[in-house]
């Protein structure tokens, strides 16, 4: 049996919501009702930042060293549930089990790095140019920080925001997607069992988010939005955060480009596309969404990565075989149809795929498309599903010059045996990450993010902590 805590975590406390509404959240394999969550309304959204208002001078007033134990401690707690936290994700995202476990332990990491940093936050100390004046420059946490995440990764996107923060003593009132709020308040019932003190971590899901967020943000003690999620409901929030002059962090959508060269080891360069498009049900940011092959090897890879793809087992993410779960809701299923009928509407070829499926549950059945349009729809916009379009090139410059012609620069792909090409490439790029010979890239210990529209700031590394803090500067005589 699967437990589920379905109401808010506001200041330690579990509570239903002011005006008691409650909201659906379905098992996307099934289509099935697996609870039913507290909605905050926008007093719960002020309660909640009183609650972090209050706890923050406490929290920040602790040691580093402290502040590090904790979070080391909240790292060991999701190790020890990391299959109860994985049932949770796989039951309302739908992502088949081996993903949903690593993902815990993406999500675990995150503490662990943030607690080393937590120790290591430094400032500077310095003599002015003019040798007048002593400067001081330290690191004060930010404050209370709203954050609002997607439900793609419902556990790894509030550890990659909150474990940083924590680390440089802010506190927190977070937000998940409606569709996975289940995750995140086990994640904090956990944070909280493992010492986070109480109103440190406040979680609150809605189902009416734009009223929430109206209200939260023009909350006096609110210093910061951290937002992951599209592009558009991004540029909305910062809107309403520029009205306060918020500080805010922005990870948004992608457009990824796989950029294949004739020289590439074909064996690595397929598999590695199977996971640059394929991980996790295919709904990643960092999803492969546009494929550029070089011509002497273009109808050789479009069979070989066809053949994998005919391989994928759709279906429930708890069956052992299944290596690909279902998409989140029937509005993404439609959504992801529809670029294809556009896609073949415009000339394109599919070699494989069956477009969506008659099961239940919301599933689209892995794609590949041949002749197709750039730019075009499918190439435009991100897919966010099992969709891969594959576009041969000759020129390199050319080929370049396609994969930069896009708002989005969140990640790229680079495949090619010579590596001072690989790295020249990756140069010329316009993407925040590029993975070269390599589809997996993210790690705790890196600095995530995107270049144009793709976002604003950093997760991870040292530079998803100094996101978190204040810059003070003192000037001093003595
Ligand atoms: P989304 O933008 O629809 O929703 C993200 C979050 O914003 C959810 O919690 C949602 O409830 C909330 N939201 C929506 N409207 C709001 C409003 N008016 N005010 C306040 N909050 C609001 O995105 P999604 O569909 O949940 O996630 C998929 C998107 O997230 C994709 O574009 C993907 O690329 C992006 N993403 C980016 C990263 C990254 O690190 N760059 C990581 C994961 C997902």
């Amino acid at each position: 049996m699967i437990v589920m805590y379905t109401r808010l975590l506001i200041g330690g406390r579990w509570s239903d919501s002011a005006d008691e509404k409650r909201f659906d959240v379905v098992n996307p394999a099934t289509g099935d009702v697996i609870a039913q969550v507290a909605s905050a309304a926008p007093a719960d959204a002020l309660e909640a930042c009183d609650s972090a208002a209050t706890a923050q001078p406490g929290w920040a007033a602790k040691s580093p060293r402290e502040r590090s134990e904790i979070l080391m401690d909240c790292h060991e707690v999701l190790i020890e549930h990391s299959q109860e936290i994985a049932d949770l994700i796989t039951n309302e995202n739908g992502k088949p089990q081996a993903d949903a476990l690593g993902e815990v332990a993406y999500a675990a990491e995150f503490l662990r790095w943030n607690a080393e940093e937590a120790a290591r936050l430094h400032g500077s100390f310095g003599v002015s140019p003019a040798g007048d004046k002593r400067m001081i420059v330290r690191h004060p946490p930010v404050g209370v920080v709203l954050m609002i995440t997607p439900w793609n990764f419902p556990a790894a996107m509030i550890t990659r925001k909150a474990a940083p923060a924590l680390a440089a003593g802010n506190t927190v009132v977070i937000k998940p997607a409606k569709d996975t709020p289940l995750t995140a308040l086990l994640v904090g019932k956990l944070l909280g069992d493992a010492g986070v003190p109480a109103g440190v971590i406040n979680i609150v899901p809605t189902y009416s988010a734009g009223e929430w967020f109206e209200a939260a943000v023009a909350h006096r003690a609110v210093r910061m939005v951290s937002f992951t999620g599209s592009t558009g409901v991004g540029r909305t929030l910062l809107r309403h955060s520029a009205d306060r002059v918020l500080k805010t962090t922005m990870e948004l959508g992608g457009n990824a480009p796989f950029i294949v060269f004739a020289d590439a080891d074909l064996d690595a360069t397929v598999e590695g596309a199977m996971i640059a498009k394929m991980r996790h049900s295919a709904q990643t940011c960092t999803a492969a969404n546009r494929f550029f092959v070089e011509t002497p090897i273009y109808h050789e890879f479009v069979e070989r990565f066809s053949e994998t793809m005919k391989t994928v087992t759709l279906g429930n993410g708890f069956d052992p075989d299944v290596t690909c779960g279902p998409l989140i809701n029937a509005a993404a299923v439609a959504r992801v149809d529809d670029l294809v009928d556009k896609a073949l509407q415009d000339g394109a070829k599919r070699i494989i795929g069956h477009g969506r499926s008659d099961e239940k549950g919301f599933f689209y059945d892995p794609t590949v498309l041949v002749d197709v349009d750039v730019p075009s729809a499918i190439t435009e916009h991100e897919i966010f599903g099992p969709v891969a379009p594959i576009i041969p090139f000759s020129d390199a410059d050319r080929m370049i010059e396609a994969a930069n012609s896009t708002e989005m620069g969140l990640i790229a792909y680079v495949y090619t045996q010579d590596l001072a090409r690989g790295l020249g490439v990756a140069e010329s790029l316009e993407a925040g990450m590029v993975g070269v010979n390599r589809a997996a890239v993210s790690d705790a210990a890196a600095p995530f993010g995107g270049m144009k529209q793709s976002g604003l700031g950093r997760e991870g590394a040292s530079e998803g902590l100094y996101e978190f803090c204040e810059t003070q500067y003192i000037a001093a005589n003595w």
